[in-house]
């Protein structure tokens, strides 16, 4: 079927609105209408040439939308359910096996090869191949292939133009508190960087008790967003070396948890050196290969951990349930992070992303 699509002609160039052919439904896939895709930095990388994806390509992997067919093998999902289409998994290796999928050792594969696993695109133009499956879905089109295993069914009263943005960034930053970290009431919660996922993380550490929680950012509007939304103190990192003292000065001994998601190295050493004894700092920054960062060993004796977390260490079908019943009932309002834009404004939504005025882009998809 013939659908729209923000297509990336070639490396670095801006994403152009075009007509493109999508494939049909294979017996385990089923055809999403999307509502609405959140944009994460990943699609931008995606742009940029940091994946071996060729061109052109459609990126988009924070899908949610409504299932419109289903192929002949699918039983888990039928047309007219809302769907959040996760992150793809093998089912099969030992991590997948071990019910942590976030971990699959194919995940880079199947995220970001620009195919199905067998090498096919899900869509075309011409009759050329538009590399698309990213992430399995390739979510910033109308229409797209979603996948039975991942492609995760929500309650319908969960606003359905933003549950996309459940996938990876909302997953991300909240699962880390859910999944990984798991806080007790009163225990002391640091998140670098609020952005999306961030604030997610920050969200979940309120969920929890966590006391106190503190913000740390450059950006003074999410300081008071993440006030808003929870943090106890916030920290306006810019012209400021003194940070770690700041935290201590909070906490005294140290944050029990630290949450980095700025990428950064030297944010990321403030992160673990923020930590009191026996904390635990959880790296969620995607930083590009190569990356490295110093860090003063003897400080990890006392049990200090550094432990990085992809995908919120969630099981969708489980996870993104739970999660879409904490908006529901009011306790995770995430619907305070989001700006909407039309697909046709997917370029000044992913530059007003890249500046930080804009938290979480979601763009609403064509009729
Ligand atoms: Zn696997
Ligand atoms: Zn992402």
């Amino acid at each position: 079927m013939k659908i729209t699509a923000a297509i990336v002609p070639e490396k670095f160039a801006p994403f152009v609105i075009d007509t493109v052919e999508l494939a049909d439904p294979r017996p385990d896939e089923v055809l999403v209408r999307v509502i609405a895709s959140g944009m994460c930095h990943t699609d931008l990388h995606g742009r940029d040439g940091y994946f071996a994806i060729p061109y052109p390509a459609v990126f988009g992997h924070e899908g949610g939308g409504i299932v419109e067919a289903v192929g002949s093998a699918v039983t888990r999902l039928a047309p007219g359910d809302h769907v959040v289409m996760a992150f793809p998994f093998c089912g099969h290796c030992p991590n997948c096996q071990a019910h942590m999928p976030a971990h699959c050792f194919d995940s880079r594969m199947l995220k970001s090869s620009g195919t199905r696993a067998d090498g096919s695109t899900l869509m075309s133009k011409d009759g050329k191949p538009v590399y698309s499956a990213f992430f399995q879905q390739s979510s910033f089109g109308s229409f797209a292939i979603g996948n039975e295993n991942w492609a995760v069914k929500v309650r319908k009263d969960a606003p359905v133009d933003q549950i996309g943005a459940f996938a990876c960034g909302v997953q991300t930053g909240a699962g880390a508190v859910f999944n990984a970290i798991k806080p007790s009431p009163g225990e002391s919660f640091a998140v670098f960087g609020v952005g999306g996922v961030g604030l997610s993380a920050l969200m979940a550490a309120k969920l929890h008790g966590c006391d106190p929680i503190i913000a740390v950012d450059v950006h003074e509007h999410r300081l008071a967003l993440a006030r808003e939304l929870g943090a106890t103190h916030t920290i306006n990192h810019a012209g400021r070396t003194d940070i770690v003292g700041a935290i201590r000065s909070i906490t005294g001994y140290g944050a029990r948890y630290t949450v980095e998601t700025s990428a950064i190295p030297a944010v990321l050493r403030e992160a673990i050196e923020a930590l009191m004894p026996l904390g635990t700092c959880v790296l969620l920054g995607s930083a590009r290969a190569g990356t490295e960062v110093s860090i003063d060993t003897p400080f990890l004796q006392n049990g200090r951990s550094i432990r990085g977390v992809i995908q919120g260490d969630s099981v969708p079908k489980e996870f993104l349930p739970l999660l879409a019943d904490h908006i529901v009932a009011g306790r995770f309002p995430s619907e305070k992070m989001v700006t909407f834009y039309e697909l046709a404004d997917i370029n000044r939504a992913a530059a007003e992303s890249a500046a930080g005025t804009t938290i979480k882009p979601v763009l609403r998809m064509p009729k």
